[in-house]
């Protein structure tokens, strides 16, 4: 096959068959796994094999991985890293001192943690705004013309919406960068460089992967050669956030069903959020696949396939019914995350108590298993 028409691969066949990757020195059809940390040079002092010199900069199963995503992506590069928060980080570390940036508010909280603390302590000017409302996040780019603008979309654990396009459109022309956290949605639902982004990021650890086994972080590039692109590799190869290799090749494993599961999770989350709008003891039903959820017309038009696998709701009767209910859920899991095959829950409000998380509210990240199976554990568990 010609590499031009590998553009014209749908994601599931990218995904299922890692972008063509084989075991070259066997036919296998399953990359092997590269644990070498250095590589020889030949007579001449030349690498004996182009590129791979030193595993911090050269990562054999990482590249893999970058390389199945950049397809998924529509990116010119990815590059992984070995959490979520590193990703972030890089990003950060790459700005100047002194630089101002935008963050929507009421993302995943330790985003925001990270971000609060690090820009505190490099004197870089944080400006909190609600991104999912554009004329806000517009105007907040005008007054302050960030060097850098962050996402996140669906947002954790509120499931707003963000215009990612408008966002782009406004934050360039304030001279900045948007970077769009698509953890939720996975570029199987949305690709937002081809809305504008500039940096696509990724907690790997949740959808990507898809299996609650790998801790690991990612970003993608609409432009290889930008100074911002290069600054972060250059942090990430000389600072060392690299993805070790058994990571990367689960990784990559966990990938080649990624538009498979998301498919499921969404059709699956979206048959709970119907069920439990209807709920009597349910209050609010927090998911962009809902027609009145305020995102969902965006949602149609940004997200294609499904809404994905995150959904929020608030029990009636605050934190003790909240609490009383996942006590008796017998098939979702009382654990943190999201984006695993496996169905969780979280009362979030214990995790989080002063960002203004509705104390009855659960959030779930609906897996793979047969809907009504998991209607039914809801259903018993709320009190039917
Ligand atoms: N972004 C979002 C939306 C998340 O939900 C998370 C983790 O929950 C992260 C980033 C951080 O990723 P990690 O836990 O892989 O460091």
């Amino acid at each position: 096959m010609a590499p031009n028409d590998l553009d014209k691969l749908h994601p599931a066949t990218i995904a299922a068959q890692a972008a063509g990757m084989l075991d070259d020195a066997t036919g296998g059809v399953v990359p092997p796994i590269h644990p070498a940390t250095t590589f020889v040079r030949d007579e001449s002092y030349v690498p004996a094999v182009d590129g791979n010199i030193y595993a911090r900069s050269h990562a054999p199963n990482g590249r893999m991985v970058e390389k199945v995503l950049a397809q998924l992506e529509g990116a010119a590069e990815a590059m992984v890293f070995p959490s979520g928060m590193a990703a972030v980080a890089a990003v950060f570390r790459a700005l100047p001192a002194g630089a101002c940036v935008l963050v929507q508010s009421q993302i995943y909280w330790g985003t925001t943690a990270w971000i609060r603390d690090f820009c505190t302590r490099r004197g870089i000017t944080l400006v909190e705004v609600e991104a999912a409302d554009t004329e806000a996040f517009t105007a907040a780019c005008a007054a302050h013309k960030p060097a850098l603008a962050w996402v996140e979309t669906p947002s954790n654990p509120w499931l707003r919406i963000v215009d990612i396009s408008a966002c782009a459109d406004a934050v360039h022309r304030a001279g900045g960068l948007l970077v769009a956290d698509m953890t939720t949605s996975t570029p199987v639902l949305t690709r937002a460089l081809s809305f504008g982004a500039d940096i696509a990021m990724h907690s790997a650890t949740k959808g990507l992967n898809g299996h609650s086994d790998v801790l690991a972080g990612a970003l993608s590039s609409a432009n290889a050669d930008s100074a911002f692109w290069q600054a972060i590799r250059t942090d990430r190869d000389t600072a060392g956030a690299v993805l070790g290799p058994f990571e990367a090749w689960l990784l990559l494993r966990g990938m080649r069903t990624l538009p498979l599961r998301v498919e499921r999770m969404s059709t699956n989350a979206q048959k709970l959020a119907e069920y439990l709008r209807d709920h009597p003891r349910v209050d609010t039903v927090l998911y962009p696949g809902l027609p009145d959820h305020t995102g969902h017309a965006l949602a149609c038009a940004q997200m294609q396939g499904g809404f994905g696998p995150l959904l929020s709701f608030v029990v009636k009767g605050g934190a003790e019914a909240a609490l009383d209910a996942v006590a008796r859920l017998q098939l979702f899991h009382r654990a943190t995350s999201l984006g695993g095959v496996e169905s969780l829950v979280e009362h979030r409000h214990t995790i989080e108590q002063h960002t203004g998380i509705p104390e009855g509210l659960l959030r779930l990240s609906v897996g793979i298993e047969n809907a009504d199976d998991l209607i039914d554990d809801l259903g018993q568990a709320l009190g039917q």
